[in-house]
């Protein structure tokens, strides 16, 4: 069983500066650091650290932030199938964060919205029943849907995390076996129970320190947190997620069960225990340790 992750990839930089500057106002501030983000790339990569096969496309653009996102890629244990774009600008989230923790992010997505139906759809050529398939929210969603259908025609397993929400997603729910939400977007989708009734085989609602739920034909059952001294509490959702799925996919479950939503609340522990997101996840040796 391997997992194909269609999405985006982006280069993270983060600007520290003593307080959020106004509008008009220019101030000055210390470049924290450079680092692989997007959520295609923070859930693949921490299914590869886990020791899941993982094929990771996202589509990338022809600048130096590009050769930046490549190399660093590339020291991550994922098989990148290369989108590479030409003219197209690669995705960029610049981060600024005051002293006091609050930030402000600016993120772009032309690489991401670039990625058409056909591109994508390419990628699941040799994928086999079993494999999963694994898609977040930042792919249009005719590209959504055309890979949820061919995954499926394909017998493969899906899951997605519909972050961030755009209109429409109802009619993919019959295509999903796993959704992960957190509270915020469970409660926009008209809570869990109604997302399983549209289709979806299991919704994993994901509720910060309080833990998450998980919810099937079966029943509910709370999945405590773990606890942790938090620092920064960035790409918590998609290490959990991972986790999650690559606890399954290793144990060749094809549903999520009460311990892979344990090892991915003990994976975010240490994740929200340090700062920034990839760079916070956990090792592929302390993963090991918990997996
Ligand atoms: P983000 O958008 O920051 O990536 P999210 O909103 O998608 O996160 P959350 O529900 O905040 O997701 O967190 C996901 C999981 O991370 C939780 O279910 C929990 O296991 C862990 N987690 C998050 N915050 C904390 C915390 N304060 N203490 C311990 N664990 C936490």
């Amino acid at each position: 069983m391997r997992a194909f992750v269609i999405g985006n990839a982006a280069l993270d930089e983060i600007f520290e500066v003593d307080a959020l500057p106004r509008p008009g106002q220019s101030i000055f501030g210390r470049t924290g650091t450079r680092g692989l983000g997007g959520k295609g790339v923070n859930q693949a990569v921490m299914l590869g650290r886990a020791g899941v096969t993982t094929i990771l496309a996202a589509p990338i653009g022809d600048d130096a932030r590009g050769v930046t996102l490549r190399a660093a890629l590339d020291r991550e244990p994922v098989r990148r199938h290369p989108i590479d774009l030409d003219g197209v600008a690669t995705d960029t989230s610049i981060i600024v964060r005051a002293a006091d923790g609050d930030n402000t992010i600016i993120t772009t997505r032309e690489a991401a919205s670039a990625l058409g139906t056909e591109t994508a759809v390419g990628v699941l050529a040799d994928a086999e029943a079993g494999d999963w398939l694994v898609l977040q929210g930042n792919l249009s969603l005719e590209t959504t849907e055309a890979l949820l259908a061919a995954a499926k025609d394909r017998d493969m397993l899906t899951a997605i995390n519909p972050s961030p929400l755009q209109p429409g997603y109802a009619a993919l729910w019959p295509l999903l076996d796993v959704v992960v939400v957190n509270e915020g977007e469970a409660e926009a989708l008209g809570g869990a129970a109604a997302v399983l009734r549209a289709g979806v085989g299991q919704v994993v609602t994901t509720l910060g320190g309080a833990g998450s739920l998980l919810s099937d034909a079966a029943g509910s059952y709370a999945i405590p947190a773990v606890s942790a001294d938090i620092v920064d509490t960035t790409g918590a959702g998609d290490c959990f997620m991972a986790t999650a799925l690559a606890s399954t996919i290793l144990r060749g479950r094809r549903t999520l069960d009460e311990q892979a939503l344990e090892v991915a609340a003990a994976a975010a522990a240490i994740t929200v225990s340090r700062s920034g997101t990839v760079a916070a996840f956990p090792t592929a040796a302390e993963i090991g340790t918990l997996l």
